[in-house]
């Protein structure tokens, strides 16, 4: 139940504890909570289930209390990072649930592609910035990008994460860094075998991916790209497209 004066959050799904699977917080344990809805519709999207509306009815609108209770369940009461994740989480209003944990010692981390600025990001402890490259099939709007990364008012800790399928990916990456040098960048090479709702369990082209994985680290070296940090994402390594691990 939602009440007038808590918004409430449309959440797809709440899991854990696990580990972080990508990015700056790789191998650290954490409750994920996914929300659902995305303003973007990635081509090669691996979160499906949280972002097409044919999915909706698995969604649940939850007040603010009710997502608070069930990371308290998972985590035991035990304080810990919480990861924000969608879906877009940043079209959900997750300001009060920063808040609430942040009284009890819990830490937040949220990622989103940059494209809807919130206030509340400055009272992120991590923001990773994940603006979507040529092979999405989306265009990025980099104003609003903008804002989003003057919202945060450098009080959390952000990075950049782009996922690199091919050339023009790269290309782009190499833009994005350009024009935010004080983020740290991380590189993944992209999953062209994302999971499917309902068919989880298809076997995933891990050669495929490891093939880009190794490609993409050439690359960044022979291009002397020294700043960059390039990252296998470990849920799907360990679980493959194994949902709610
Ligand atoms: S922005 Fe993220 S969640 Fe939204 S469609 Fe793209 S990959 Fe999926």
């Amino acid at each position: 139940m939602t009440n007038a004066m808590q918004p409430g959050i449309r959440v797809s799904e709440i899991f854990g504890p696990t580990i972080q699977g990508e990015g700056m917080l790789i191998g650290l344990p954490t409750v994920f909570v996914r929300t659902g809805g995305c303003d973007y519709r990635c081509s090669w999207c691996d979160s499906l289930h949280a972002v097409d509306r044919r999915f909706r009815r698995d969604w649940e609108m939850m007040s603010t209390d009710a997502v608070w209770q069930k990371v308290i369940a998972l985590s035991g009461g035990q304080p810990l990072m919480v990861s924000l994740s969608g879906g877009n989480p940043a079209i959900q209003p997750l300001g009060g649930l920063i808040d609430r944990g942040h009284g009890e010692g819990y830490r937040f981390a949220l990622e989103t592609q940059g494209s809807v600025p919130k206030q509340w990001f400055a009272d992120l402890d991590v923001l990773v910035l994940s603006p979507k490259p040529p092979s999405s099939e989306m265009t990025t709007d980099w104003a609003a990008f903008d804002t989003c990364v003057e919202a945060a008012q450098d009080k959390p800790r952000m990075a950049l994460k782009l996922v690199v399928f091919d050339d023009d990916d790269y290309a782009y990456a190499k833009d994005a860094a350009a024009r935010y040098p004080q983020l740290p960048v991380y590189l993944q090479p992209g999953n062209h075998t994302p999971p499917r709702p309902g068919n989880e369990g298809a076997l995933i082209d891990m050669a495929g991916v490891m093939k880009r994985m190794e490609w993409l680290v050439e690359k960044v070296t022979r291009d002397r790209w020294f700043e960059a940090r390039v990252l296998p994402q470990l849920h799907v390594l360990l679980w493959g497209n194994k949902r709610g691990v």
